[in-house]
């Protein structure tokens, strides 16, 4: 028996759900947003880059009162096996450019900021619940089932990340692929803002974003370093089909790549803060799920919009941007009165014609991603183009 109705129900509360929540509420929308955590940001992990160009749109200079944590100046490119690496670092003035601008974050603070936002749009949120089905009669979804409570809405935004079971039940997508996600597994190592600033050579509030590729001694994964203000964010990443062809496991991957020698005396004295592991999707174009339907729009990792450039791992900005896109797709649908997938259409053509769907494209549509982040070269050419005149194959 349905209790309540709103114009908009958001299931999840990351960057994505939390995005079209703001959005919504803002234009005065009755918004329910339901996150299973018992905050936004309790369950949401990322490396730690966060490409400002997307949230800047929905909330100006949010970078001035968000908890941010540094912003990325510098960047460095590794190669390597076990503790020979070739690195290149990169400090183009691309990087502070207004469309470059990125920030390391710690979802933990990040989007309990966000969510308060939403709130203060006047957006409901509530937490600790989680949605169970949706309610859908013959392919229109119309609400959703938390435990023995229903409620309706005109439109359901799917924001329930990479291993979205709703919308795999709806069948709107598969089960992530062997060859489609990746794990991650990384640590929040504190150290003083001071150690932070001498080792990695940053003055306070600069940021490195530190990438690296090829460092196990006998399998392939791709690692990642971020300085926080006075923490670092470290983990490695493995695609799911490579890890059955591993002796160690995902874990043990990135102690080992804590002790490699150039990395561990760079977190020497730090103490573990925080310790998280997720799925990422990977899979490109043919990863993406069914994007819209009657009643129901997908967004952020539900929709598999994310993209690791080799260089860079973009997610959050897509989250951002997909929220804003389904957000305004609602609002238009809203003064046309009608839900249906004719008028929800227009979502996945304002992501087409966004920097998202090329950026999850990848391949020849890299560059055009690389340009949309602020670059004005591809950093992985340059990087190649280096070690190729430093005789490094
Ligand atoms: C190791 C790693 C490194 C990454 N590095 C970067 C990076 O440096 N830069 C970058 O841009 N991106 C990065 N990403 C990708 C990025 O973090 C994601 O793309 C982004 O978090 C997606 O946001 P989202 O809001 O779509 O999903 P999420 O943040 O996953 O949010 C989904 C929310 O839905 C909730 N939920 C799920 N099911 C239910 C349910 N049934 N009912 C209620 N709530 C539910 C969850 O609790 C969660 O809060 C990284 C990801 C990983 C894992």
């Amino acid at each position: 028996m349905s209790e309540e109705r709103f114009d908009c129900i958001i299931v999840g509360g990351g960057l994505a759900g939390l995005t079209a929540a703001y959005v919504l509420a803002g234009e005065g929308q009755e918004v329910l947003l339901v996150e299973k955590g018992n905050y936004s940001g309790a369950k949401n992990m990322t490396g730690g880059r966060l490409y400002g160009h997307s949230l800047e749109k929905v909330i100006a200079d949010f970078a001035a009162s968000a908890p941010v944590e540094r912003k990325v100046v510098k960047e460095r490119l590794s190669r390597g096996v076990g503790d020979d690496m070739v690195t290149v670092e990169y400090d183009s003035a691309g990087l502070a450019c207004p469309f470059g601008e990125s920030y390391t974050v710690l979802r933990g603070k990040f989007d309990r900021w966000l969510a308060d936002q939403a709130e203060e749009q006047g957006a409901m949120l509530i937490y600790g619940v989680r949605v169970d089905s949706l309610l859908e009669e013959n392919g229109k979804v119309f609400g959703v089932v938390a435990g023995d409570e229903e409620m309706e809405a005109n439109v359901v935004i799917l924001a329930d990340g990479a291993n979205s079971l709703l919308a795999q039940n709806l069948g709107y997508k598969a089960p992530p692929q062997i060859n489609q996600a990746t794990v991650g597994v990384k640590e929040v190592i504190g150290l003083s803002e001071e150690i932070i600033n001498e080792r990695f050579n940053l003055a306070s509030g600069e940021g490195l974003a530190w990438l690296f590729y090829g460092n196990g001694e006998d399998q392939v994964y791709d690692a990642f370093l971020y300085t926080n203000t006075d923490s670092v964010s470290i983990g490695v990443t493995m695609m799911l089909g490579e890890i059955d062809h591993t002796q160690n496991s995902v874990p043990q991957m990135l102690e080992d790549f804590k002790n490699n020698s150039k990395i561990a005396p760079l977190l020497e004295g730090g103490r573990l803060m925080e310790y998280s592991a997720h799925l990422i999707p990977e899979g490109g174009e043919n990863m993406l799920p069914k994007l819209y339907g009657d009643g129901i729009i997908l967004v952020g990792d539900a929709a598999a919009l994310c993209a690791n450039l080799g260089f860079t791992l973009r997610g959050m900005d897509l989250a951002v941007e997909s929220g804003l896109l389904a957000a305004k797709t609602v609002l238009a649908a809203q003064e046309q009165g009608d839900f249906s997938a004719d008028t929800l259409c227009a979502y996945e053509k304002a992501l087409q014609e966004s920097f998202v769907l090329a950026c999850v494209k990848g391949g020849e549509s890299c560059l055009a991603a690389v340009k949309a982040g602020g670059y004005e070269e591809d950093p992985i050419s340059a990087f190649n183009t280096a070690m190729g005149e430093a005789g490094i194959k």
